[in-house]
């Protein structure tokens, strides 16, 4: 007899804290039953990702993403298989993904009419069995470094750019890292939280890496960039980017790709910066425009064609923290939320 389980939202976690592994709760449920127009799939993979922090809350701080409902099973970016279909549009064995996708180990997806739209199907000759690079590279991360580098970081490879880069270590921050070194920038440097992190940063290629804490950050920043910052791929926003933002030039930008350290409070997207922050935005003409890369969906697949192009070439690495079982996704996601990730954090529900 095959069992299912699932992760549901018990409490909201409270503003100005982490989550807590009592917010969730780990339940059996049963296996759903199939209708026409539905399919049953097994999930293999779940992503980790910082934006349901915010769905976490009963305001989520922005109009694109709305709260999660309390008992109620969490659904978030994942990819499985089908096992079962009623759909003539979906076979047994077709791999999918879906931003839609439940904390739940059996579930059935109404695919009919627009709710096919829910689900797509993964393009298995790109991935080959590496799926997960649907959640890393060809995902919401790398689409979000290579698409808001492309749109917000100006680079100009004659004009001998620094760039900063902060949660420099993780999954979208070490793709800005890679994918702005192959656009031309001169000098990157990585902010990120620990000497593991800040060695493989290094080893992707950034010249310098600030482990932003340990010593002093305004003097560290000095040191790694002499001639001060041209772009700054923001990642996290607070305490850090305040510290970048005073070391940007005259005309320099900032990618805004967002702002985590805001992410346990209840501050609206993106969350207001001080007077004296916004004082130097202006007085040195830094541009620092809101990013969704959901806002460039007609860019995905070109995209991802340059990315798995350089990918073959051996020009991108893809790092990834895995964690296995369903039970344990509570504790991946407050890992990610707490920096014990390097690259992207994924759970493993189920191998493929
Ligand atoms: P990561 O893999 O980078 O994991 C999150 C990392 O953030 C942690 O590992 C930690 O690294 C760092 N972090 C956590 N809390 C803090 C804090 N208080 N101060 C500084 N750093 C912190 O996650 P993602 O790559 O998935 O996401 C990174 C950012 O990109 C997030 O802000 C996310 O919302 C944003 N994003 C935006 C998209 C868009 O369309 N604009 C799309 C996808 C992601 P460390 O140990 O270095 O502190």
């Amino acid at each position: 007899m095959i069992s299912n389980h699932r992760i549901i939202l018990k409490k909201r976690p409270n503003y100005n804290s982490l989550p807590l592994e009592d917010d969730f709760q780990y339940e059996e449920c049963p296996i759903p039953e199939l209708d026409t127009g539905q399919i049953l799939v097994k999930t293999l993979y779940l992503s980790m990702d910082p934006y349901m922090r915010c769905k976490m809350n009963e305001n989520t701080g922005t109009d694109y993403l709305t709260p999660l409902n309390l008992d109620e099973v969490i659904d978030g970016v994942g990819l499985g298989v089908v096992m079962a279909s009623e759909d003539s549009n979906f076979c047994e064995g077709d791999i999918l993904e879906s931003y839609h996708w439940p904390w739940q180990k059996y579930a059935v997806f109404d695919v009919s009419g627009f709710n096919s739209l829910l689900v797509n199907k993964v393009d298995t000759k790109l991935t080959g069995k590496n799926y997960t690079l649907m959640l890393n590279l060809f995902g919401l991360p790398g689409l979000a470094a290579f698409i808001g580098i492309r749109q917000k970081a100006h680079i100009n490879p004659e004009a001998k750019q620094t760039m900063a880069v902060s949660a420099a270590g993780g999954a979208s921050g070490s793709m800005a890292v890679q994918i702005s070194k192959l656009e031309g920038c001169s000098r990157v440097v990585g902010i990120c939280g620990s000497s593991e992190k800040c060695k493989f940063v290094a080893d992707l290629g950034a010249d310098d890496v600030i482990n932003y804490k340990e010593g002093d950050l305004d003097q560290r920043l000095s040191e790694a960039c002499p001639h001060g910052v041209d772009i700054y791929f923001d990642n996290v926003g607070g305490a850090i980017s305040d510290a970048v933002i005073s070391h940007m030039n005259d005309n320099s930008h900032v990618v805004l790709c967002g702002q985590i350290a805001m992410y346990n409070t209840d501050h609206e997207y993106p969350p207001p910066l001080s007077g004296e922050i916004q004082d130097l935005l202006c007085t040195r003409d830094i541009t620092r425009e809101r990013f969704l890369v959901l806002n460039y969906i007609e860019r995905f697949q070109a995209s991802i064609l340059q990315l798995n192009k350089w990918y073959k070439m051996g020009k991108i690495k893809c790092r990834e923290t895995v964690t296995h079982g369903l039970s344990k996704v509570p504790e991946a996601f407050i890992g990610m939320m707490s920096g014990r990730n390097i690259g992207k954090q994924i759970v493993c529900v189920s191998e493929p």
